[in-house]
């Protein structure tokens, strides 16, 4: 169990918070001062597993004082707090504050630099499915706070939304500093607040918001429903929009059918431009393929462009794919590059059901694609909520679609132990049917490997 995975909005783990607070202020009662504040008040809550509560010390010393000298009494007050048999483990945390306890989001935003060197408006193509997407956008990178404020953009997945976002932050953080620019996922935007509630930390939380002036916050959606964080947002967007800040907003949804969105916030999101993004058309398809094609080192034979273009099902991220499988394909079996080749791979990718499989990888890079992580984020040790959730939604696909065992996958994904591997997995299992947004990215996820 290596990985923290707070989800907000996480009645659970908020519910076992509130207990243990109430633990620890019974025992601030019953025991002496001085050991209690060393050992005792510093512990946090990291994570819930069944009946298993894994607590967080700050450092190996104080992991092995309690887990020798309370892990008992703390098991017994917190089941006797919970009305079921509890059981209580230590982990050592190193620098508790911001490791096993997160920070607000915007202090940390989980877009990687990379993403913003990656995704620029010179490599998007602009066609008449994205142009008014792609012109606020800029409008936005070059006059921050004018004519485009707020912008809202919305479309299905993998249209390019976040390359959006990412153009602009790139652009504008040349000009403004680094705290200028805010980028923010709606979920860690909900994860960061709710943790700043339960830490009276809202100044904190706010801060880097109310003082930026540009601020992106990319799958609004995830707000949907969160009555709470739907306040807060509100409220941080009037404040923005009344000191004539820029605020853009990109959802998978028209503000119209954000459904459990609060009407006020609705008709507020749709009070400056709204621009729909949709499915490119032959033209701009051939064009992305082009343009990919010579950043990835393959001079892309125009009847193969165009048969990619024409033949690939899905959205961009999925004709990107399909070029990639195509670039490994002819580079493998040393072939010429040719329609042939690109028919087989088109039918390899979506075709019949016996070998349309993606491998791990391909699982890997799509899943780091729609987090707008890189690869080597996923696999690094981090435990930011945003990028463990990734890396569990990689574990449970490798895991259901090509059965891979714990430990290959544990190799995969940055030579992790299996035991985290296994908690991974129940973990996204466990959550698909109570959280609507993890169902939701996980089939995105399933449809762009053309796997539903
Ligand atoms: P979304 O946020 O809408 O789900 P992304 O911005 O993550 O989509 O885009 C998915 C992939 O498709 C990215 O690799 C992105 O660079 C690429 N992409 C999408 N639209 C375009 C475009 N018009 N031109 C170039 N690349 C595009
Ligand atoms: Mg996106």
């Amino acid at each position: 169990m290596d990985d923290q995975f707070t989800f907000d909005d996480d009645p659970r783990l908020i519910s076992i918070r509130k207990k243990f607070e109430a633990v620890k202020a019974r025992l601030r009662k019953q025991m002496p001062t001085q050991p209690f504040e060393r050992f005792i008040l510093p512990l946090r809550v990291k994570e819930l597993d069944g009946n298993v509560v894994v607590l967080a010390a700050p450092g190996r010393f104080i992991q092995t004082w309690v887990s020798d000298k309370y892990q008992a009494v703390l098991s017994s007050h917190l089941s006797a707090e919970c009305g079921e048999r509890m059981e209580v483990q230590v982990e050592s945390v190193l620098n508790l504050r911001t490791e096993a306890v997160e920070e607000p989001a915007a202090i940390a935003p989980p877009i990687s630099d990379s993403a913003s060197e990656r995704y620029t408006f010179e490599n998007f193509v602009a066609g008449p499915n994205n142009q008014l997407a792609f012109n606020g956008a800029r409008q936005v990178a070059s006059n921050p706070g004018g004519l485009c404020n707020p912008l809202f953009v919305y479309g299905k997945t993998g249209l390019g939304k976040t390359h959006l976002l990412c153009a602009i932050r790139g652009q504008l953080r040349s000009r403004l500093s680094q705290s200028g620019v805010v980028y923010q996922i709606g979920q860690e935007f909900t994860s960061g607040f709710v943790a700043a509630l339960e830490r009276n930390q809202m100044g904190q939380f706010r801060r880097p918001i109310e003082t930026c002036s540009v601020w992106l916050i990319d799958d609004v959606q995830f707000l949907d429903g969160k009555t709470r964080t739907q306040e807060e947002f509100f409220h941080l967007f009037n404040q923005l929009s009344h000191n004539g800040k820029q605020v853009v907003i990109c959802s998978d949804r028209a503000p119209r059918e954000l459904s459990r969105f609060e009407e006020r916030l609705r008709s507020r999101l749709e009070s400056g431009v709204v621009a729909e993004m949709l499915p490119p058309d032959t033209e701009t398809r051939i064009e992305i393929l082009k343009r990919r094609s010579a950043e990835l080192g393959m001079d892309l034979p125009a009847d193969v462009c165009e048969y990619l273009a024409m033949n690939t099902p899905g959205n961009v991220r999925s004709l990107i794919g399909a070029l990639k499988t195509f670039i490994v394909a002819a580079q493998t079996c040393g072939a010429t590059p040719s329609v042939d080749l690109a028919v087989r791979t088109i039918e390899k990718q979506f075709g019949r059901e016996e070998c349309r499989k993606p491998d791990a990888d391909r699982v890997i890079e799509v899943v780091c694609d729609r987090h707008s992580i890189s690869v080597e984020q996923l696999k690094s040790p981090s435990r930011k909520a945003w990028i463990t959730q990734a890396r569990h939604i990689a574990v449970y696909l490798i895991r259901e679609e090509l059965h891979e065992s714990w430990k290959r996958i544990g190799e995969r994904l940055g030579n992790r132990d299996h035991s985290s591997i296994i908690h991974g997995f129940s973990k996204i299992e466990g959550l698909l049917s109570s959280d609507s947004d993890i169902k939701r990215i996980v089939q995105e996820v399933r449809r762009d490997l053309g796997l539903s």
